[in-house]
Protein backbone atom coordinates (compact mmCIF):
# COMPACT_ATOMS: atom_id res chain seq x y z
CA UNK A 1 0.00 0.00 0.00
CA UNK A 2 1.16 3.68 -0.49
CA UNK A 3 1.34 5.77 2.57
CA UNK A 4 0.04 9.25 1.74
CA UNK A 5 1.61 12.25 3.53
CA UNK A 6 0.67 12.43 7.10
CA UNK A 7 0.22 14.91 9.47
CA UNK A 8 0.22 14.04 13.43
CA UNK A 9 -3.01 15.27 14.24
CA UNK A 10 -4.12 17.02 17.27
CA UNK A 11 -7.18 15.22 18.00
CA UNK A 12 -8.97 11.63 16.21
CA UNK A 13 -12.68 11.44 16.70
CA UNK A 14 -13.98 8.31 17.00
CA UNK A 15 -17.68 7.49 17.53
CA UNK A 16 -18.20 8.00 21.21
CA UNK A 17 -14.85 8.74 22.29
CA UNK A 18 -12.62 11.93 21.26
CA UNK A 19 -9.14 11.14 21.31
CA UNK A 20 -6.31 14.12 22.32
CA UNK A 21 -2.81 13.38 21.06
CA UNK A 22 -0.06 15.47 22.35
CA UNK A 23 3.60 16.01 21.46
CA UNK A 24 5.51 15.65 24.75
CA UNK A 25 9.11 16.62 25.47
CA UNK A 26 10.86 13.08 26.39
CA UNK A 27 11.03 13.81 30.11
CA UNK A 28 7.58 14.72 30.30
CA UNK A 29 6.12 12.14 32.95
CA UNK A 30 3.44 10.86 30.76
CA UNK A 31 5.19 9.31 28.35
CA UNK A 32 7.11 7.46 31.53
CA UNK A 33 10.46 6.60 29.82
CA UNK A 34 8.78 5.12 26.33
CA UNK A 35 8.23 6.69 23.17
CA UNK A 36 4.28 6.87 23.29
CA UNK A 37 1.63 6.08 25.90
CA UNK A 38 -1.96 6.56 26.61
CA UNK A 39 -4.46 7.17 28.44
CA UNK A 40 -8.66 5.94 28.86
CA UNK A 41 -11.61 6.71 29.99
CA UNK A 42 -15.05 6.80 29.42
CA UNK A 43 -15.53 9.63 27.61
CA UNK A 44 -12.30 10.43 26.49
CA UNK A 45 -8.68 9.37 25.40
CA UNK A 46 -5.16 10.78 25.31
CA UNK A 47 -2.16 9.53 23.41
CA UNK A 48 1.12 10.84 24.32
CA UNK A 49 4.39 10.83 21.97
CA UNK A 50 7.49 12.09 22.07
CA UNK A 51 8.02 15.00 20.17
CA UNK A 52 11.09 14.55 19.16
CA UNK A 53 10.80 11.38 17.10
CA UNK A 54 10.94 11.07 13.40
CA UNK A 55 7.60 11.71 11.59
CA UNK A 56 7.72 8.25 10.27
CA UNK A 57 7.62 6.63 14.15
CA UNK A 58 4.87 8.78 15.22
CA UNK A 59 2.43 7.88 12.89
CA UNK A 60 3.48 4.49 13.86
CA UNK A 61 3.29 5.68 17.49
CA UNK A 62 -0.11 6.95 17.27
CA UNK A 63 -1.91 4.11 14.93
CA UNK A 64 -0.27 2.24 18.27
CA UNK A 65 -1.91 3.66 21.14
CA UNK A 66 -4.57 4.10 19.19
CA UNK A 67 -4.81 0.46 19.08
CA UNK A 68 -4.62 0.16 22.92
CA UNK A 69 -7.08 2.73 23.25
CA UNK A 70 -9.69 1.02 20.62
CA UNK A 71 -8.94 -2.11 23.10
CA UNK A 72 -10.23 0.36 25.81
CA UNK A 73 -12.92 1.10 24.48
CA UNK A 74 -14.57 -2.44 23.08
CA UNK A 75 -14.01 -3.50 26.71
CA UNK A 76 -15.81 -0.49 28.08
CA UNK A 77 -18.41 -0.94 25.54
CA UNK A 78 -18.33 -4.71 26.79
CA UNK A 79 -18.39 -4.51 30.10
CA UNK A 80 -20.23 -1.74 30.92
CA UNK A 81 -23.14 -0.78 28.29
CA UNK A 82 -24.05 -4.83 27.73
CA UNK A 83 -27.55 -3.31 26.72
CA UNK A 84 -26.09 -2.35 23.40
CA UNK A 85 -23.77 -5.55 22.93
CA UNK A 86 -26.20 -8.19 20.54
CA UNK A 87 -23.57 -10.76 20.26
CA UNK A 88 -20.02 -10.27 19.91
ZN1 LIG B 1 1.63 -1.19 23.14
Amino acid sequence: MKVKPFRIPRVIVIPGLLVTVRQLPAAHPALDGADATWEYDDEKAVINIRRAASVRRKRYLVYHELGHVLWDLLHDVRDNHKQVVDKP
